[in-house]
């Protein structure tokens, strides 16, 4: 569950890190653009001092930088990147503004320290990092920050307060982060149980028509790719308005299932399916399952209906509960509707031929072989 969420958070904020990523480019950029224009840049080039080397460097090799890691990223698409990128992004501009800010200080061209605090609660973002891989990064811009004040200023200009700020930034941003990446998990799993429920039957447990729909899509797709056939299997229950009515409804709910539980054992192998598709309709998928399998299947799951001996003493074709059984070949191109509906019209043809039997499609249709 914990991969699943690192999954969702990378897929959901890998666009704003990639926005976040081009917006510090640019704002790097500008500031880059604007050192012309505030130092004495000019007239003095290329005869300049340390300090200004030291500025400009600092802007333009964050520039590259950051130019590399979005090309990087560009490149490696569907591959994991929203926190690296995060990561690369938070920690550049630290860097890159506490060298700028420092020398600017130490110059006495002017204090922008204060926009270091942002750097820290930008760590805590929404921008593809769990929290406590925020937190190490809040805590990373910290202490870089703190060394590079130390290395670049003089002892008069260290500043005990902007320290204590630096701190008292990170303990309040990572509460914030706390707190948002708690609500984001609580949503996530809430999500994840709708989902769950919207597509499982609740009385046998099986994935109800929604979740078959989905799986036959999927399945379909696999199947194609690796060229296997795949059969359907629709049942039926047979006479069991009669059982209803003779050992009542409650009794009819667990002879379902009942016969949900052997279904679902029928089923497998990891793409196979058992479905409840609603009153006493069921559904298999069967995957790589061709066409002479599929009808030694499903006779042997008419006989593991009947092995259950649930007594049904009104049915006309047998003393237990018994399941007429409708069978087809997946087709490559067809939807899922299309294929439930050629296996009702075998059900229905078993169903006619006297129920408790199967009516299994021999070969795939000439127009899926073509
Ligand atoms: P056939 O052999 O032609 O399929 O006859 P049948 O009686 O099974 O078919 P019919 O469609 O006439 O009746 C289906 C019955 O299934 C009616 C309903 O009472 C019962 N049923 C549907 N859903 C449930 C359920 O969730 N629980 C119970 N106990 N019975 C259900
Ligand atoms: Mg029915
Ligand atoms: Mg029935």
């Amino acid at each position: 569950m914990e991969r699943e969420y690192a999954l969702q958070i990378d897929r959901d904020e890998r666009r704003p890190a990639m926005v976040s990523a081009v917006f510090s480019l640019v704002f790097i950029i500008l500031f880059g653009v604007s050192d012309f224009v505030r130092l004495p840049l000019v007239d003095h080039f290329p005869n300049l001092t340390a300090d200004m080397w030291g500025i400009l460097a600092s802007r333009w090799v964050a520039v590259l930088f950051l130019l590399g890691c979005l090309y990087i990223c560009h490149r490696q698409r569907g591959a994991s990147r929203a926190a690296p990128l995060s990561i690369a992004v938070v920690m550049t501009l630290t860097v890159c503004g506490a060298v700028s800010v420092c020398l600017y200080k130490r110059n006495h061209l002017g204090d922008a320290e204060f926009a270091q605090l942002l750097f820290i609660m930008g760590a805590f973002s929404p921008l593809g990092l769990r929290f406590r891989h925020s937190l190490v990064l809040a805590a990373g811009v910290v202490v870089t920050t703190f060394l590079l004040r130390y290395w670049l200023l003089p002892t008069e200009l260290h500043g005990q307060q902007f320290n204590a700020m630096l701190l008292l930034t990170l303990i309040f941003s990572a509460v914030g982060g706390y707190l948002r990446e708690r609500a984001h998990r609580e949503q996530f799993l809430l999500r994840g149980i709708l989902k769950e429920q919207a597509s499982r039957d609740p009385l046998t447990g099986l994935a109800n028509r929604r979740g078959l729909d989905e799986q036959l899509e999927a399945v379909r797709q696999q199947a194609r790719r690796e060229n296997v056939p795949v059969g359907l299997l629709l049942l039926d229950v047979d006479f069991f308005k009669r059982y209803n009515d003779r050992y009542g409804h409650q009794a009819g709910d667990l002879a379902l299932q009942r016969l949900a539980a052997r279904l679902d054992a029928f089923a497998r192998r990891p793409l196979d399916m058992a479905c409840r598709m609603g009153g006493e309709e069921f559904a298999l998928v069967l995957y790589d399952c061709g066409a002479a399998s599929l009808k030694d299947r499903a006779d042997e799951l008419c006989a593991d209906v009947r092995a259950l001996r649930i007594d049904h003493a009104p049915s006309d074709t047998c003393a237990f509960v018994t399941v007429s059984i409708g069978g087809v070949l997946l087709q490559p191109q067809e939807t899922a509707w299309s294929a439930l509906d050629r296996a009702d019209q075998l059900l229905y043809e078993a169903k006619r031929e006297g129920r408790n039997r199967t009516s299994v499609e021999r070969r795939l249709p000439v127009a899926a072989v073509a």
